[in-house]
């Protein structure tokens, strides 16, 4: 395929955009924006590949916020397209449920299914899916592709799919999907152009960021993830509580009078980091501050993160490398010492200063498990995907 792939990547309170040139197998960065604080004042990044700075500015938006900042997206482009021309949008979809395991190019039908999942994923999906449906009114003429962040997953262990609970429900879907998939497609990518003998073994790859999980990969496939039927599950993370005793949900209906409404704000908005700490859900805050309620939330998110790569590290009867990314995971070094010194037990050495480098190995020569920084990239992966499902609609193929 050859032209232009936009990339959109739609949360709850942003909305992050990269503009792809596409020639065969490589593709370009040309062009990254973001609008930030859409509950609040939005503000608009836009800058070249080269760093050069395309805009920078607080936005007036009406009621119409999201479909302004798509139409904006569009004129921001027209300049970059002009001998390329824009192929495709991709879009960061949270979850392609039971039907989808691969990208899919968007019509009525399949759009109308991952209506159905908005409940799997309260806080993303509706923003994802409000994006689809903008742009298609906007640019009926531009094929949409959904990349899934559930599709890396979709063949873990039966073990760790189903939940012990009645088969009746099980059966219809109710099991763990996991997410981050994008970007552990991204880091799988990369330890097999690393070292295809590091792709065969067992990895604890943590995605460490606001939203935080982990997955067991071997041979570039997911064994395990810590992520369940929703992104509510697993580690603490910076709003979200991670994985809690079912029975604590049912003591805050009955004892507490917590609505599903009240619970569901607790859990994915007010808890975690934020929840703990009382202060704020991200980690430079809480480093930076002296007091006693943030070192605890930290303590509590280590703790969290460290249990789940052992267990991790269960699932798959072992594990020869671990590997950090996202936000915390590339750039702390406070946190990645705290969370490896834990797992000394298990074969972990750190070297110190190749920690506090955020270079590639930060393990000593001498640590039975290696350990990694691999920065992830999950635009590019939606970029790929798309372009892939264009370019085999192109050759007849079927596109799902
Ligand atoms: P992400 O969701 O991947 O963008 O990651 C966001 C999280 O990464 C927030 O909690 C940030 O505080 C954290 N983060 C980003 N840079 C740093 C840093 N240099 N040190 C500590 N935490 C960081």
């Amino acid at each position: 395929m050859n032209g232009s792939i936009l990339a959109l990547n739609a949360g709850s309170s942003s909305l992050k955009f990269r503009l792809y040139e596409v020639h065969g197998e490589q593709f370009t960065l040309i062009l990254r924006g973001q609008f930030d604080g859409l509950n609040a004042t939005p503000h608009l990044t836009v800058k070249e590949a080269s760093g050069k700075e395309i805009a920078d500015l607080d936005l007036e938006l009406e009621d119409n916020m999201r479909e302004d900042m798509l139409s904006r997206i569009f004129e921001i482009i027209v300049p970059y397209t002009v001998n390329n021309p824009l192929r495709a949008v991709g879009h960061r979809v949270l979850h392609g449920g039971e039907r989808f395991s691969a990208p899919v190019l968007l019509d009525d039908a399949v759009l109308d299914y991952l209506e159905t999942l908005v409940p799997m994923g309260p806080l993303h999906q509706p923003a994802n899916l409000a994006s689809v449906k903008l742009f298609r009114k906007i640019r009926p003429d531009l094929p949409q592709v959904a990349c899934f962040d559930t599709a890396f997953h979709v063949n873990i262990d039966e073990r760790a799919a189903r939940y012990p609970i009645p088969r009746r429900y099980g059966d219809k879907g109710y099991r763990r999907f996991g997410f981050h998939g994008l970007s552990y497609t991204y880091i799988a990518e990369r330890l097999h152009q690393i070292s295809d003998y590091l792709a065969r073994k067992r990895s604890v790859v943590a995605h460490l960021g606001n939203g935080s999980s982990l997955c067991a990969m071997r041979n570039g496939k997911a064994v395990d993830t810590t992520m369940g039927m929703t992104p509510l599950g697993g580690l603490m993370m910076g709003t979200r509580s991670g994985t809690v005793d079912p029975g604590l949900v049912l003591a805050l209906i009955e004892t507490e009078g917590l609505s599903p409404a009240d619970l569901k704000h607790m859990l994915y908005y007010d808890s975690g980091l934020l929840g703990v700490s009382g202060i704020s859900p991200d980690l430079r805050d809480l480093l930076a501050s002296d007091e006693p309620y943030a070192a605890q939330a930290i303590a509590l998110y280590v703790f969290s993160a460290t249990r789940e790569i052992a267990s991790m590290a269960a699932s798959m009867e072992g594990m020869d490398a671990l590997v950090f990314t996202a936000g915390i995971g590339e750039n702390s070094a406070v946190i990645r010492k705290m969370i490896c010194d834990r797992l000394a037990w298990i074969g972990v050495t750190l070297d110190e200063e190749a920690n506090q480098a955020n270079a590639a190995i930060i393990s000593a020569p001498e640590s039975r498990i290696e350990v990694r920084i691999i920065p992830t990239d999950e635009e590019v992966v939606l970029a790929k995907q798309t372009a892939k499902v264009i370019g085999e609609g192109e050759h007849g193929e079927a596109a799902a």
